[in-house]
């Protein structure tokens, strides 16, 4: 059943996440925090491509419409990503994390080259690769350049941080109102026009059967319960990539003899280019060592994921305990800035000593109020 557990992620940090509240510049405290949400993650096996916006420090378009030229603007957009991607690494370094930074501009001495295979090889190897520079060239975005190395390198899913914890209609930190969506199209996304990504990167996930999960970066758990939606047997139909058919004597991967697309994210539909090959994808699947089973009305053939086994399980109370961890590591770093900080207005006479022990105690009571609903 191991087959069933995607992997493969590809994260993708916007600039303004990397900034904190100021919208503006590198928080190194924001990246420590986002450092040990991808550290606990590559403690469940994941393997982690980032790509990392640069919209903290430069966006061509605003340049532009301060008169300079796109292009020229694009270009230092583009560089601005690979400073952030130069500060995310030596976050994930510090936090034990193998690291490698690629660009898709050539910066000989200062990051790698992007180069695809090598990548595949280091992901596979347990390094976080960060992929920078975008896509190399002016007029896209980093968002685009999420969903291409996403399907360049075979994630099983893109994972996109926002300030926010989805996609909604409208900006819910400026509108109150603002409807939010559980789950939504790639069409329904690009017709309705919403701002949670430009219809280019939209179009090329949805043409490649690339799953995108939104989830809010000021919350390292929904880092996790994201990466956790991914093991609960949903469909994806890189799981058929290795499952062969014969196709007139010659064993070809399903992929290359049909449509492959997912149904209400527990069912992966399999529409042959050649109506004849139907019995013998069925024959092919039913073979695999997946476990599942095809069944197939009028032209389609369609396999539903079975539901949870013992094992996952199993793995799902490991996760839930590596988290609880995580959330409990997190509190007590909140716990340490609070008192540093209660400290030194005690250290600046700005309170007295017995102030600075009544708000020790307050802090040591939220503290243990906010662990013990972790515990529960
Ligand atoms: N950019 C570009 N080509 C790309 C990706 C990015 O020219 O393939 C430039 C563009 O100017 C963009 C800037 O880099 O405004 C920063 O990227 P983006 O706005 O996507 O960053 P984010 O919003 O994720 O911080």
């Amino acid at each position: 059943m191991s087959k069933l557990e995607h992997k493969r992620i590809l994260l993708k940090f916007s600039g303004e996440s990397v900034a904190g509240n100021e919208k503006q510049g590198i928080d190194p405290k924001i990246l420590d925090g986002m450092a040990s949400s991808v550290k606990s993650c590559k403690e469940l096996d994941a393997e982690i491509g980032i790509v990392i916006g640069g919209g903290n420090l430069f966006r061509g378009e605003k340049l532009n419409k301060a008169g300079m030229d796109r292009v020229a603007g694009d270009h230092m957009g583009m560089l601005a990503t690979v400073m952030n991607g130069i500060a995310l690494r030596d976050s994930l370094e510090r936090a034990g994390i193998k690291t490698r930074v690629m660009s898709a501009i050539s910066m000989s001495g200062i990051v790698e080259h992007y180069d695809r295979r090598l990548a595949i090889q280091l992901l596979s190897d347990g390094y976080v690769v960060i992929f920078t520079a975008g896509t190399g060239n002016p007029f896209f975005t980093t968002d685009t350049a999420g969903c291409l190395r996403a399907i360049e390198t075979q994630a099983d899913l893109m994972l996109k941080a926002t300030r926010v914890d989805g996609v909604y209609d409208s900006d819910p930190e400026i509108n109150k109102d603002a409807k939010f969506f559980d789950a939504l199209s790639f069409d329904d996304a690009i017709s309705k026009n919403l701002k949670v990504m430009d219809a280019t990167a939209l179009t090329l996930a949805r043409d490649h059967g690339l799953p995108i999960n939104v989830f809010n970066v000021n919350n390292h758990s929904a880092l996790k319960d994201a990466f956790n939606k991914i093991r609960t047997g949903r469909a994806n139909p890189a799981i058929l990539d290795d499952v062969n058919v014969d196709y007139y004597g010659n064993m070809t991967p399903i992929n290359q003899t049909s449509n492959i697309s997912i149904e209400e994210g527990r069912s992966i539909v399999i529409s042959p280019w050649d109506k004849n090959l139907i019995p013998e994808i069925e024959k092919a699947i039913l073979n695999s060592d997946l476990g599942l089973n095809p069944s197939t009305s009028g032209d389609l053939i369609r396999v539903t994921m079975p539901a949870l086994t013992e094992e996952t399980r199993q793995d799902y109370i490991k996760q839930a305990r590596a988290e609880a961890e995580n959330s409990r590591v997190s509190i007590r770093n909140i716990r340490r800035d609070a008192n540093q900080a209660a400290k030194e207005k005690q250290q600046s006479s700005e309170i007295s000593e017995d102030e600075l022990r009544r708000i020790e105690d307050l802090i040591q009571k939220e503290t243990d109020k906010f662990i013990s609903i972790v515990d529960s």
